[in-house]
């Protein structure tokens, strides 16, 4: 379980965080959707240990990541991120993109390589260049790399974002089988309200810093909170 609890934030005064409260069960799929601006990749920052929270707190299981007087650095968190465009690194193949996200002490690391190419449904893509790839597939190196040292919570910034529509469904798809498969809890940003709601388990919908709705992705659309989020979510339709 991921919890995150009154989280605040400020920048030179300004509050962009302002008491955010997110609760994702283990091995689930949440999307954060709100509107540019409202705060979700700072959310995302803050989650990952890039940013320290100016209050509030962020728990996995039984171990407090951050909190009042504790830090626990991004690299020791066991929390992993896939930035918005999949930034791989174009001068290594796909397993040597792959391999980078092990540790170097793994063992069978080929055998290892290749079960991560499989889980994103890219097996025998070990020697492509990433240039040689469409967007979608290097979407999905990005997360096979994330994968590699089997985080606990893995973060996604609008991984769909600069996919084009047509190939948008298909690899979102098997981004959400990988993930499941993976046994990761998964926290996405979006603020496109038909990904959130076709994509994830447990939606929360932010605005001004905070989560100001969060139920499955039913609830949210059926009994939304208030006019804004009926208007929000009923975009999508
Ligand atoms: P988008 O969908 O456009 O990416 P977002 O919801 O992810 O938006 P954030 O990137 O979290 O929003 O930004 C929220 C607010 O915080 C914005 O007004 C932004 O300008 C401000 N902000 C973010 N990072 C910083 C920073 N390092 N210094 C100052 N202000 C910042």
């Amino acid at each position: 379980l991921l919890e995150v609890r009154g989280v605040t934030k400020a920048f030179d005064r300004t509050p962009v965080l302002q008491g955010v409260d997110l609760d994702v069960p283990s091995g689930a799929l949440a999307a954060v959707l709100g509107p540019s601006g409202c705060g979700k990749t700072t959310l995302l920052r803050v989650i990952a240990g890039f940013e320290r929270a100016s209050g509030g707190t962020v728990t996995v299981g039984d171990r407090l990541l951050a909190g009042p007087g504790r830090h626990v650095a991004p690299e020791r968190r066991r929390v992993a991120v896939v930035p918005q465009e999949g930034a791989l690194f174009p001068h290594l193949s796909v397993a040597g993109n792959v391999a980078y996200g092990l540790p170097r002490s793994a063992p069978r690391r080929d055998r290892r390589v290749a079960e991560l190419l499989e889980l994103v449904g890219l097996q025998g893509y070990e020697q492509r260049m990433p240039a040689e790839l469409s967007g979608g597939q290097q979407q999905r190196v990005a997360l096979a790399r994330a994968l590699a040292p089997d985080p606990v919570v893995i973060l996604l910034d609008e991984p769909f974002s600069a996919l084009d529509a047509g190939l948008r469904a298909s690899v979102r798809a098997d981004v959400r089988s990988a993930l499941h498969a993976s046994g990761a809890t998964a926290v996405l940003v979006t603020h496109d309200q038909e990904e959130a709601l076709s994509t994830a388990d447990v939606v929360a919908v932010m605005r001004d810093g905070r989560v100001v709705q969060a139920g499955t992705p039913q609830e949210i659309y059926r009994t939304p909170h208030d006019i804004d989020v009926a208007r929000f979510v009923g975009e999508a339709v």
